[in-house]
């Protein structure tokens, strides 16, 4: 079988671990020192290197989970290039001090906001897109001039493999570091009093990061997951619904953050949905996909038998399966699955899917689906298709999430000049362009005082004079 086996996970030495740590704790203020040359010289050659490994990055991800290489190039090669670009042409403006006005109480000053490297900075990276999760956030944290250490899956072991390789390649062991391993490696570097944590995976493994982090009082990125929520209206495009939550949901075989988790479909509209969901399926995979090459494959046996519980407990509680829903577990194959007449304490509508399994629950008025979304912890991406701009709006403005796409599905990861990142269970803080290059950075306030202001008049000792400048200056500034 050439998915991924979890199998035999080489740990690393808790003595390496410190021994880099150490190095980078003593190289931190030369990195946040490098100039705007230099960072940018080092994400010109890592985005060299990067390209010049893409058929061993197309190769990694089909023996880790059979992924398709344009789909590959889109989503591992594409996005990641797209980041370094972005980058390059905006670290620039981004690291310049930023001035800012000061208040008239104090004239004579000047203010500016310095973006300073957070320091020795630890990077936790998920399989379900290795090299992405892995290479993006690395690339924030050298525009904002800090030493890296990588922490990738254990699981997509021949892309953790690989990613190795290229980090070996482009970086000197004491300004980024890579340490392959699972658990016991992760739990050792969470030990350590990192000046920034950038951690992406499972909102429960994202709550033991965070209860590490508080010990050392080191501030975290939280990049978690989650059920993102699909609602498709009565006034919309049911046919482009249909074809772009299709193409969302079976992506990645539905293992991909921001998938549409579950849609919720005017009830005037859930049958020419269905149909066309089965066409689309049906247009995209054949009718086996377990045939199709454009079909990938779930990332291990444990993930398999998981999503297959989901669906014997749903079909036990009443679920009505539509399209799909053959399995096999020596393949680690679930066809693309339609399921339907959920009852609301089963799993697929409880836990995370994470696999190409899609429910469709009719809805008669959209308060209560905004309700039920709202009862819920807040989603990684909220999406909503429809040609009204009054109930678009109202979907918006009454629910809460990390992210939205408004008559599409998880596109709005691809553009840099949006904040990505989740709400509270979904996560903490955001990423990408900017927000990425902010995340890894201290926003210091600088005020520099020219000529004497008015608090040179407030001194003590206090008397009624000062206690009439007191109030004028309340009054006016
Ligand atoms: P995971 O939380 O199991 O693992 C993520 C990382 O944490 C891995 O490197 C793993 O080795 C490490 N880890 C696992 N258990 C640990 C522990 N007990 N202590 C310390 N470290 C530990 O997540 P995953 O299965 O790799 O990825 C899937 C999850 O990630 C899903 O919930 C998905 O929604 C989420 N995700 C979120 C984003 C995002 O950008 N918000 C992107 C991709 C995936």
């Amino acid at each position: 079988m050439s998915t991924a086996t979890i199998d035999k996970v080489q740990e690393a030495e808790e003595k390496e671990i410190q021994r880099i740590f150490n190095l980078h704790m003593q190289n931190k203020q030369e990195v946040r020192n490098t100039t705007y040359a230099d960072r940018r010289a080092k994400i010109k050659k890592l985005l060299k290197v990067y390209l010049k490994y893409r058929p061993q990055i197309r190769e990694a991800c089909y023996k880790d989970f059979k992924k398709h290489p344009i789909e590959v190039d889109l989503t591992e090669i594409y996005s990641v290039v797209h980041e370094a670009k972005h980058t390059l042409n905006h670290l620039h403006k981004w690291m310049k001090p930023q001035k800012v006005s000061t208040p008239l109480a104090l004239f004579g000053s000047s203010s500016k906001i310095l973006y300073q490297s957070k320091g020795t900075v630890l990077i936790i990276s998920p399989w379900n897109f290795p090299f992405t999760l892995t290479f993006e956030p690395l690339i924030s944290a050298i525009a904002a001039g800090n030493t890296v250490i990588i922490k990738p899956s254990e699981i997509t072991s021949n892309s953790a493999s690989l990613m190795k390789k290229i980090i070996e390649e482009v970086f000197d062991e004491k300004e980024v570091a890579y340490f392959e391993g699972g658990v016991e490696t992760s739990t050792n570097l969470l030990k350590l009093p990192f000046n920034h944590i950038f951690f992406t995976g499972s909102p429960g493994v994202g709550k033991i990061v965070m209860a590490a982090a508080a010990k050392n009082l080191t501030s975290v990125t939280l990049e978690l997951g989650g059920k993102s929520p699909t609602i498709i209206d009565e006034t919309a495009n049911i046919d482009m619904a249909a074809k772009r939550t299709s193409w969302s949901k079976f992506l990645n075989n539905g293992q991909i953050c921001i998938a549409p988790d579950h849609i919720f479909v005017h009830e005037s509209k859930k049958d020419e949905y269905i149909a066309s969901v089965k066409k689309y399926i049906k247009k995209f995979f054949s009718d086996d996909a377990s045939k199709e090459s454009s079909y990938g494959r779930i990332v291990n046996q444990m993930h398999h038998q998981r999503i297959s519980k989901y669906l014997e407990d749903a079909i036990e509680k009443g679920g009505k399966i539509e399209a799909g829903g053959k399995l096999d577990k020596t393949q680690n194959y679930i066809s693309p699955t339609i399921i339907t007449n959920l009852s609301e304490d089963s799993d697929l509508l409880q836990e995370e899917i994470f696999g190409p399994v899609m429910p469709i629950i009719a809805y008669k008025d959209i308060d209560e689906v905004i309700e039920k979304i709202n009862s819920k912890e807040t989603p990684l991406a909220l999406y909503i298709y429809s040609k009204s701009k009054k109930n678009i709006n109202y979907v918006l403005n009454n629910t809460s999430a990390g992210g939205s796409c408004v008559n599409h599905n998880a596109i709005h990861y691809f553009n840099n000049n949006l904040p990505f990142g989740g709400s509270n269970n979904s996560g903490i803080g955001k990423a990408k362009g900017i927000f990425g290059f902010q995340a890894f950075s201290n926003a210091r306030g600088v005020y520099q005082q020219h000529i004497p202001n008015a608090l040179e008049l407030l001194l003590p000792p206090y008397n009624d004079f000062k206690q009439k400048l007191i109030d004028l200056t309340i009054k006016y500034f």
